[in-house]
């Protein structure tokens, strides 16, 4: 007899677990959104107006070194070339992201080369702090005061809302410096943008006999399991528990749409620096897709908040009483024999969409 499984959320998460049980075979899957599409955060969709491919909940670039995830999500699509090249802009002037030779020559009117300029950052670290106790002392001990307060302390405190030194020293593990001209914004090996965009791909991979994909429709305390053997599920770990210990803490973030004749800023992504302008960054979707002309133009402007009930979740903060939140929510999952939690919200953890298609393939393994 064939198991039956509900999956719960269709992101890649769900998507590619419901996919890899139904080329198994010996399975039937129901896959359940509540969200009135499929896709999760990477769903993309047409512009009415313009005709771009839009990346409704933010812009996502797929990269990866792992060769087998990268052979796996191009099984669905046509990947094309993309590489993502940020540009910043600090007091009026426009700088290259990441913080490569460009910039700091730029930033400080001098043609330094790679050497020289490795010199230079480590005679502006700040050496005063060897054990560094938040982010803001980390990025100090990095690059010292003039960079971090140009580049990092009004960006990150509008992403976070909160001062960098009530941050963790850990996020910034490595120098955060490139000692050459490379602004390619991903190290990854394998990038690229799908040439249908990222639903496309979605649709494929659920299209499938063993797949029932039902969209708006929640998964709540009362959803009736009975019928399923296993339930895989990728929705937020503390609303499962109804919020039992409490909330955890999310950073979310919300877009101003705008549309203009042509080009509106020249570029996919400029990041704005200045804690006096109140966006982190704008988005202008028509350069991911540098294969098609478009008239018309479509940009965002994207503000960072904190996350109120109504919001969707994006980025775990992740602090000290988060953790201990988790940990308890993370005691009672361990307790349930018949669930598993997967992906971004039920593991509270930014991932990349890489990561989720990793871990979905090796979970599909197991059943
Ligand atoms: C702004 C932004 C930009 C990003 N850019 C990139 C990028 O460039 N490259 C990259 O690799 N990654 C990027 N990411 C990360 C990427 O979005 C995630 O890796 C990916 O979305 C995780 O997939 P998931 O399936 O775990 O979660 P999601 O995509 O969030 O999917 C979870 C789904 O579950 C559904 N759900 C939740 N609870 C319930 C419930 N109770 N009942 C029914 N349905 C439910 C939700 O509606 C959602 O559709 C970005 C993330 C953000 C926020």
């Amino acid at each position: 007899m064939k198991k039956k499984y509900l999956i719960v959320g269709a992101g890649f998460a769900g998507a590619v677990l419901a996919e890899r049980l139904a080329r198994k075979g010996n399975s039937m899957i129901t896959i359940i959104d509540e969200r009135e599409h499929l896709g999760g955060n990477s769903y993309t969709e047409t512009d009415e107006e313009t005709g771009v491919t839009v990346h409704k909940y933010g812009p996502h670039i797929f990269n990866t070194n792992n060769k087998a995830v990268w052979d796996y999500v191009c099984s669905f699509c046509e990947m094309m070339y993309y590489r993502n090249r940020v540009k910043i802009v600090y007091k009026g002037n426009v700088y290259s992201m990441p913080i490569n030779l460009h910039t700091i020559n730029q930033f400080f009117g001098k043609a330094l080369n790679p050497k020289e300029a490795r010199l230079f950052i480590d005679g502006l670290a700040d050496k005063t702090i060897t054990n560094p106790a938040n982010f803001e002392e980390q990025a100090l001990s990095f690059i010292g005061e003039d960079l971090y307060r140009a580049f990092f302390y009004g960006y990150t405190k509008k992403q976070w809302g909160c001062e960098p030194t009530e941050l963790a020293a850990s996020i910034l593990k490595r120098l955060p410096v490139r000692f050459n001209y490379d602004d390619n914004y991903y190290g990854s090996i394998y990038q690229g943008i799908p040439r249908d965009g990222f639903t496309a791909i979605f649709e494929k991979m659920l299209d499938h006999p063993a797949i029932e994909v039902r969209l708006n429709e929640r998964f709540d305390a009362g959803y009736d399991t009975k019928e399923y053997d296993h339930i895989f599920y990728t929705g937020a770990i503390d609303a499962f528990f109804n919020y039992k210990y409490g909330r955890l803490g999310y950073r979310t973030v919300y877009f101003e749409r705008g549309v203009d004749e042509g080009d509106y800023q020249g570029n996919p992504v400029i990041n704005y620096a200045d804690e006096a302008i109140p966006y982190t960054r704008v988005h202008e979707h028509k350069h991911f897709t540098p294969w098609e002309n478009f008239d018309k133009t479509v940009y965002f402007k994207e503000y960072s908040k904190e996350t109120t009930p109504d919001d969707i979740p994006y980025y775990p903060k992740r602090l000290a009483e988060d953790m201990g939140k988790l940990e308890k929510y993370q005691q009672k999952v361990a307790k349930l024999s018949n669930y598993t939690f997967l992906g971004r919200l039920a593991t509270y953890q930014y991932m990349n969409m890489d990561h989720v298609i990793e871990e979905a393939l090796k979970l599909s393994e197991r059943f």
